[in-house]
Protein backbone atom coordinates (compact mmCIF):
# COMPACT_ATOMS: atom_id res chain seq x y z
CA UNK A 1 0.00 0.00 0.00
CA UNK A 2 1.52 3.16 -1.05
CA UNK A 3 1.62 6.03 1.67
CA UNK A 4 -0.77 8.99 1.64
CA UNK A 5 2.48 11.33 0.91
CA UNK A 6 2.34 9.99 -2.99
CA UNK A 7 1.73 12.36 -5.35
CA UNK A 8 -1.62 10.28 -6.34
CA UNK A 9 -3.41 10.68 -2.97
CA UNK A 10 -1.34 13.76 -1.89
CA UNK A 11 -4.29 16.28 -0.22
CA UNK A 12 -6.47 13.26 -0.07
CA UNK A 13 -5.87 11.68 3.40
CA UNK A 14 -8.80 9.41 3.92
CA UNK A 15 -10.95 9.86 1.13
CA UNK A 16 -9.70 6.34 -0.22
CA UNK A 17 -6.78 4.94 -2.54
CA UNK A 18 -6.47 5.96 -5.72
CA UNK A 19 -6.44 3.35 -8.24
CA UNK A 20 -2.89 3.84 -9.42
CA UNK A 21 -1.59 2.75 -6.10
CA UNK A 22 -3.53 -0.56 -5.81
CA UNK A 23 -1.32 -2.73 -7.53
CA UNK A 24 2.80 -3.19 -7.59
CA UNK A 25 4.76 -0.70 -9.74
CA UNK A 26 8.33 -0.49 -11.36
CA UNK A 27 11.34 -1.21 -10.85
CA UNK A 28 10.37 -5.25 -11.24
CA UNK A 29 13.38 -7.92 -10.61
CA UNK A 30 14.96 -8.67 -14.07
CA UNK A 31 13.32 -12.39 -14.54
CA UNK A 32 13.90 -13.32 -18.49
CA UNK A 33 11.97 -16.66 -19.33
CA UNK A 34 11.77 -18.40 -22.47
CA UNK A 35 8.70 -18.74 -25.08
CA UNK A 36 6.03 -18.71 -24.20
CA UNK A 37 6.43 -18.06 -20.32
CA UNK A 38 4.57 -19.18 -17.23
CA UNK A 39 2.98 -17.79 -14.05
CA UNK A 40 5.20 -20.01 -11.81
CA UNK A 41 8.59 -17.98 -12.91
CA UNK A 42 6.74 -14.59 -12.73
CA UNK A 43 8.13 -12.27 -9.89
CA UNK A 44 6.06 -10.17 -8.94
CA UNK A 45 3.11 -12.76 -9.53
CA UNK A 46 -0.46 -11.52 -11.82
CA UNK A 47 -3.23 -10.87 -10.23
CA UNK A 48 -5.95 -12.75 -12.31
CA UNK A 49 -9.09 -12.24 -9.85
CA UNK A 50 -8.66 -15.72 -7.91
CA UNK A 51 -9.22 -13.69 -4.61
CA UNK A 52 -11.18 -10.41 -6.10
CA UNK A 53 -13.44 -10.99 -9.15
CA UNK A 54 -16.80 -10.87 -8.14
CA UNK A 55 -19.52 -12.37 -10.55
CA UNK A 56 -23.17 -11.16 -11.45
CA UNK A 57 -24.71 -13.46 -13.31
CA UNK A 58 -24.11 -11.53 -16.36
CA UNK A 59 -22.87 -14.75 -18.57
CA UNK A 60 -25.31 -17.85 -17.49
CA UNK A 61 -25.82 -20.60 -19.06
CA UNK A 62 -23.18 -18.75 -22.18
CA UNK A 63 -20.44 -20.86 -23.92
CA UNK A 64 -17.06 -19.40 -23.95
CA UNK A 65 -14.04 -20.09 -25.95
CA UNK A 66 -10.90 -18.41 -24.60
CA UNK A 67 -7.36 -18.40 -26.91
CA UNK A 68 -4.02 -17.96 -24.64
CA UNK A 69 -6.80 -18.98 -21.35
CA UNK A 70 -4.14 -20.38 -19.67
CA UNK A 71 -2.44 -17.09 -18.15
CA UNK A 72 -2.18 -13.71 -18.24
CA UNK A 73 -5.39 -11.93 -19.54
CA UNK A 74 -6.98 -14.81 -21.13
CA UNK A 75 -6.57 -16.83 -17.35
CA UNK A 76 -8.27 -13.81 -16.02
CA UNK A 77 -11.12 -13.76 -18.50
CA UNK A 78 -11.68 -17.33 -18.10
CA UNK A 79 -11.93 -16.56 -14.17
CA UNK A 80 -14.11 -13.63 -14.84
CA UNK A 81 -16.53 -15.77 -17.16
CA UNK A 82 -16.57 -18.69 -15.31
CA UNK A 83 -17.91 -16.30 -12.07
CA UNK A 84 -20.34 -14.70 -14.67
CA UNK A 85 -21.80 -18.32 -15.36
CA UNK A 86 -20.26 -19.26 -18.83
CA UNK A 87 -19.12 -22.81 -19.62
CA UNK A 88 -15.12 -22.16 -20.71
CA UNK A 89 -12.88 -23.50 -22.92
CA UNK A 90 -9.45 -22.57 -23.47
CA UNK A 91 -6.95 -23.14 -25.54
CA UNK A 92 -3.28 -22.55 -25.55
CA UNK A 93 0.26 -23.66 -26.68
CA UNK A 94 2.66 -25.66 -25.15
CA UNK A 95 3.88 -28.38 -22.55
CA UNK A 96 4.91 -25.74 -20.58
CA UNK A 97 2.00 -23.95 -20.05
CA UNK A 98 0.21 -26.89 -18.77
CA UNK A 99 -0.12 -26.16 -15.18
CA UNK A 100 -0.90 -22.86 -16.23
CA UNK A 101 -4.06 -24.13 -18.03
CA UNK A 102 -4.90 -26.76 -14.95
CA UNK A 103 -4.70 -23.76 -13.07
CA UNK A 104 -7.50 -21.82 -15.10
CA UNK A 105 -9.48 -25.10 -15.43
CA UNK A 106 -9.48 -25.15 -11.68
CA UNK A 107 -10.48 -21.93 -11.00
CA UNK A 108 -13.35 -22.27 -13.61
CA UNK A 109 -14.59 -25.77 -11.84
CA UNK A 110 -14.51 -23.90 -8.40
CA UNK A 111 -17.10 -21.23 -10.05
CA UNK A 112 -19.52 -24.66 -10.55
CA UNK A 113 -18.90 -24.66 -14.41
CA UNK A 114 -17.32 -26.71 -17.20
CA UNK A 115 -14.15 -26.16 -18.37
CA UNK A 116 -12.09 -28.10 -21.38
CA UNK A 117 -8.21 -26.91 -22.05
CA UNK A 118 -7.36 -27.63 -26.07
CA UNK A 119 -3.39 -27.56 -26.11
CA UNK A 120 -1.99 -26.48 -29.71
CA UNK A 121 -0.86 -24.10 -32.25
CA UNK A 122 -3.56 -21.99 -33.28
CA UNK A 123 -1.68 -20.53 -36.30
CA UNK A 124 -2.92 -23.67 -37.95
CA UNK A 125 -6.23 -24.04 -39.55
CA UNK A 126 -6.59 -27.31 -38.76
CA UNK A 127 -6.12 -26.74 -34.95
CA UNK A 128 -8.22 -23.87 -35.51
CA UNK A 129 -11.13 -25.62 -36.56
CA UNK A 130 -10.53 -28.97 -33.75
CA UNK A 131 -10.92 -26.14 -31.21
CA UNK A 132 -14.33 -25.35 -31.92
CA UNK A 133 -15.28 -28.98 -32.85
CA UNK A 134 -14.31 -29.83 -29.40
CA UNK A 135 -16.20 -26.63 -28.05
CA UNK A 136 -19.15 -27.92 -30.19
CA UNK A 137 -19.26 -31.51 -29.31
CA UNK A 138 -18.97 -30.82 -25.67
CA UNK A 139 -21.42 -27.94 -25.18
CA UNK A 140 -23.78 -27.95 -28.35
CA UNK A 141 -22.98 -24.31 -29.48
CA UNK A 142 -20.56 -21.28 -29.43
CA UNK A 143 -21.83 -17.88 -27.72
CA UNK A 144 -18.62 -16.22 -27.27
CA UNK A 145 -15.29 -16.46 -28.67
CA UNK A 146 -12.25 -14.14 -27.40
CA UNK A 147 -9.36 -14.29 -30.08
CA UNK A 148 -6.63 -13.42 -27.32
CA UNK A 149 -3.12 -16.00 -27.71
CA UNK A 150 -0.82 -13.87 -29.74
CA UNK A 151 3.24 -13.72 -30.77
CA UNK A 152 5.47 -10.47 -30.05
CA UNK A 153 9.42 -10.74 -30.23
CA UNK A 154 11.62 -7.79 -29.41
CA UNK A 155 13.72 -6.96 -32.18
CA UNK A 156 16.15 -3.50 -31.97
CA UNK A 157 17.01 -3.34 -35.72
CA UNK A 158 15.24 -4.06 -38.96
CA UNK A 159 17.95 -6.81 -39.94
CA UNK A 160 17.39 -8.19 -36.92
CA UNK A 161 14.01 -9.49 -37.86
CA UNK A 162 13.69 -13.16 -39.88
CA UNK A 163 11.66 -13.39 -42.57
CA UNK A 164 9.85 -16.83 -40.20
CA UNK A 165 9.31 -14.77 -37.75
CA UNK A 166 7.64 -11.67 -39.48
CA UNK A 167 4.99 -14.76 -41.02
CA UNK A 168 4.85 -16.24 -37.27
CA UNK A 169 3.37 -12.70 -35.84
CA UNK A 170 0.91 -12.84 -38.63
CA UNK A 171 0.00 -16.40 -38.34
CA UNK A 172 -0.64 -16.72 -34.74
CA UNK A 173 -1.93 -13.36 -33.98
CA UNK A 174 -4.04 -12.30 -37.36
CA UNK A 175 -4.89 -15.61 -39.56
CA UNK A 176 -5.56 -17.14 -36.57
CA UNK A 177 -8.42 -14.59 -36.19
CA UNK A 178 -9.73 -15.58 -39.57
CA UNK A 179 -9.46 -19.87 -39.28
CA UNK A 180 -11.59 -19.59 -35.60
CA UNK A 181 -14.08 -16.84 -36.87
CA UNK A 182 -14.61 -18.89 -39.96
CA UNK A 183 -15.19 -22.35 -38.13
CA UNK A 184 -17.35 -20.91 -35.45
CA UNK A 185 -19.41 -18.66 -36.96
CA UNK A 186 -22.20 -21.73 -38.28
CA UNK A 187 -22.26 -22.73 -34.72
CA UNK A 188 -23.09 -19.10 -32.91
CA UNK A 189 -26.74 -18.25 -32.48
CA UNK A 190 -27.92 -14.52 -32.49
CA UNK A 191 -26.60 -12.63 -29.34
CA UNK A 192 -23.48 -13.75 -29.82
CA UNK A 193 -20.20 -12.26 -29.28
CA UNK A 194 -16.77 -11.98 -30.76
CA UNK A 195 -13.76 -9.84 -28.81
CA UNK A 196 -10.38 -9.61 -30.57
CA UNK A 197 -7.53 -8.86 -28.50
CA UNK A 198 -5.62 -5.94 -30.14
CA UNK A 199 -3.23 -3.79 -28.01
CA UNK A 200 -1.92 0.19 -27.44
CA UNK A 201 0.60 -1.01 -30.21
CA UNK A 202 -2.56 -0.38 -32.90
CA UNK A 203 -2.26 3.06 -32.23
CA UNK A 204 1.57 4.21 -31.21
CA UNK A 205 3.69 1.22 -32.03
CA UNK A 206 6.58 0.61 -30.87
CA UNK A 207 9.37 0.49 -32.71
CA UNK A 208 10.94 -3.06 -31.23
CA UNK A 209 7.53 -4.43 -31.84
CA UNK A 210 7.18 -4.19 -35.57
CA UNK A 211 5.62 -7.40 -36.90
CA UNK A 212 2.90 -7.57 -33.75
CA UNK A 213 2.50 -3.96 -33.51
CA UNK A 214 1.12 -4.40 -37.54
CA UNK A 215 -0.67 -7.51 -36.63
CA UNK A 216 -2.39 -5.49 -34.10
CA UNK A 217 -3.63 -2.77 -36.67
CA UNK A 218 -4.44 -5.46 -38.75
CA UNK A 219 -7.14 -6.66 -36.05
CA UNK A 220 -8.29 -3.23 -35.74
CA UNK A 221 -9.90 -3.14 -39.20
CA UNK A 222 -10.89 -7.33 -39.11
CA UNK A 223 -12.71 -6.27 -36.12
CA UNK A 224 -14.49 -3.61 -37.38
CA UNK A 225 -15.04 -4.80 -40.92
CA UNK A 226 -16.20 -8.44 -39.65
CA UNK A 227 -18.65 -6.36 -37.64
CA UNK A 228 -20.35 -5.06 -40.36
CA UNK A 229 -20.35 -8.27 -42.23
CA UNK A 230 -21.99 -10.23 -39.94
CA UNK A 231 -24.58 -7.42 -38.99
CA UNK A 232 -25.22 -7.08 -42.74
CA UNK A 233 -25.97 -10.62 -43.39
CA UNK A 234 -28.52 -10.97 -40.51
CA UNK A 235 -26.08 -13.07 -37.80
CA UNK A 236 -26.79 -11.05 -35.16
CA UNK A 237 -23.28 -11.50 -33.66
CA UNK A 238 -21.48 -8.54 -32.39
CA UNK A 239 -17.78 -8.40 -33.20
CA UNK A 240 -15.59 -5.86 -30.34
CA UNK A 241 -12.02 -5.44 -29.29
CA UNK A 242 -10.34 -4.98 -26.45
CA UNK A 243 -6.62 -2.62 -26.43
CA UNK A 244 -4.81 -3.04 -23.74
CA UNK A 245 -2.11 -1.24 -22.66
CA UNK A 246 1.10 -2.55 -20.61
CA UNK A 247 0.02 -5.84 -18.55
CA UNK A 248 2.08 -7.61 -16.30
CA UNK A 249 1.84 -11.07 -17.89
CA UNK A 250 4.21 -14.27 -19.08
CA UNK A 251 4.38 -12.69 -22.64
CA UNK A 252 6.28 -9.58 -20.60
CA UNK A 253 9.45 -11.28 -19.36
CA UNK A 254 9.38 -13.76 -22.11
CA UNK A 255 9.78 -11.34 -24.96
CA UNK A 256 11.08 -8.10 -23.30
CA UNK A 257 14.22 -7.94 -22.23
CA UNK A 258 14.24 -4.72 -20.33
CA UNK A 259 11.31 -5.71 -18.37
CA UNK A 260 12.60 -3.90 -15.15
CA UNK A 261 10.73 -0.56 -15.81
CA UNK A 262 7.52 -2.15 -17.40
CA UNK A 263 4.32 0.51 -17.65
CA UNK A 264 6.73 2.80 -16.08
CA UNK A 265 5.49 5.23 -19.15
CA UNK A 266 2.17 5.59 -18.55
CA UNK A 267 0.22 8.26 -16.41
CA UNK A 268 -0.63 5.07 -13.59
CA UNK A 269 3.53 4.64 -13.71
CA UNK A 270 3.01 0.64 -13.62
CA UNK A 271 1.85 -2.18 -15.68
CA UNK A 272 -2.03 -3.29 -15.45
CA UNK A 273 -2.75 -6.61 -13.90
CA UNK A 274 -4.77 -9.18 -15.94
CA UNK A 275 -7.75 -8.53 -13.61
CA UNK A 276 -8.22 -5.29 -14.29
CA UNK A 277 -8.66 -5.88 -18.07
CA UNK A 278 -11.11 -8.91 -17.61
CA UNK A 279 -14.33 -6.64 -16.54
CA UNK A 280 -14.03 -4.88 -20.65
CA UNK A 281 -14.47 -8.75 -21.65
CA UNK A 282 -17.30 -9.71 -19.00
CA UNK A 283 -18.95 -6.18 -20.00
CA UNK A 284 -18.54 -6.40 -24.42
CA UNK A 285 -19.69 -10.49 -23.78
CA UNK A 286 -22.77 -9.26 -21.93
CA UNK A 287 -26.50 -8.21 -23.38
CA UNK A 288 -25.52 -4.55 -21.41
CA UNK A 289 -23.26 -4.50 -24.97
CA UNK A 290 -26.19 -5.53 -26.92
CA UNK A 291 -25.89 -2.28 -29.12
CA UNK A 292 -22.28 -2.27 -29.00
CA UNK A 293 -20.20 -3.53 -32.12
CA UNK A 294 -17.24 -2.47 -34.49
CA UNK A 295 -15.88 -1.09 -31.21
CA UNK A 296 -12.71 -1.22 -29.13
CA UNK A 297 -12.83 -0.70 -25.83
CA UNK A 298 -9.14 0.84 -24.35
CA UNK A 299 -7.86 -0.88 -21.45
CA UNK A 300 -4.65 0.82 -21.01
CA UNK A 301 -3.75 2.72 -17.40
CA UNK A 302 -4.41 5.96 -19.00
CA UNK A 303 -2.33 6.16 -22.45
CA UNK A 304 -4.04 7.63 -24.90
CA UNK A 305 -5.59 5.67 -27.91
CA UNK A 306 -6.94 8.59 -30.08
P1 LIG B 1 0.19 -14.54 -22.11
O1 LIG B 1 1.53 -15.02 -22.49
O2 LIG B 1 -0.30 -14.84 -20.75
O3 LIG B 1 -0.92 -15.09 -23.12
C1 LIG B 1 -0.67 -15.33 -24.48
C2 LIG B 1 -1.04 -16.78 -24.74
O4 LIG B 1 -1.02 -17.01 -26.15
C3 LIG B 1 -0.07 -17.78 -24.15
O5 LIG B 1 -0.53 -18.24 -22.90
C4 LIG B 1 0.01 -18.90 -25.18
O6 LIG B 1 -0.52 -20.13 -24.72
C5 LIG B 1 -0.85 -18.38 -26.33
N1 LIG B 1 -0.19 -18.61 -27.61
C6 LIG B 1 0.92 -18.00 -28.07
N2 LIG B 1 1.23 -18.50 -29.29
C7 LIG B 1 0.28 -19.42 -29.59
C8 LIG B 1 0.06 -20.29 -30.69
N3 LIG B 1 0.87 -20.31 -31.75
N4 LIG B 1 -0.99 -21.15 -30.64
C9 LIG B 1 -1.82 -21.16 -29.56
N5 LIG B 1 -1.68 -20.34 -28.51
C10 LIG B 1 -0.63 -19.49 -28.52
O7 LIG B 1 0.18 -12.97 -22.42
P2 LIG B 1 -0.98 -11.85 -22.40
O8 LIG B 1 -0.24 -10.58 -22.25
O9 LIG B 1 -2.05 -12.19 -21.48
O10 LIG B 1 -1.50 -11.88 -23.90
C11 LIG B 1 -2.86 -11.95 -24.24
C12 LIG B 1 -3.18 -10.95 -25.32
O11 LIG B 1 -3.03 -9.63 -24.81
C13 LIG B 1 -2.31 -11.01 -26.57
O12 LIG B 1 -3.12 -10.84 -27.71
C14 LIG B 1 -1.41 -9.82 -26.42
O13 LIG B 1 -0.95 -9.33 -27.65
C15 LIG B 1 -2.37 -8.86 -25.77
N6 LIG B 1 -1.75 -7.70 -25.15
C16 LIG B 1 -0.91 -7.87 -24.10
C17 LIG B 1 -0.32 -6.76 -23.54
C18 LIG B 1 0.61 -6.88 -22.37
O14 LIG B 1 1.25 -5.89 -22.03
N7 LIG B 1 0.72 -8.02 -21.74
C19 LIG B 1 -0.59 -5.48 -24.05
C20 LIG B 1 -1.46 -5.35 -25.12
C21 LIG B 1 -2.02 -6.47 -25.68
MG1 LIG C 1 0.65 -18.91 -21.23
Amino acid sequence: MASTTDKHNKGTEGLGESPVNKYPKPPFPKTPQEVPGTESAMNPKADHGEQSYRGKNRLAGKVAIITGGDSGIGKAVAIAFAREGADVLISYLDDVEDRDAEDTVKYVREAGREAIAVKGDISSEAHCQKIIGVAVDKFGKIDILVNNAAYQMSREKLQDIPAWEWEKTFAVNMHSMFYLCKAAEPHMAPGGSIINTTSVNAYEPNPTLLPYAATKAAIQNFTSNLNQLLLEQGKGIRVNAVAPGPIWTPLIPSTIPDHEHFGENTPFERPGQPVEVAPAYVFLASEEANYISGATLPVTGGRITI
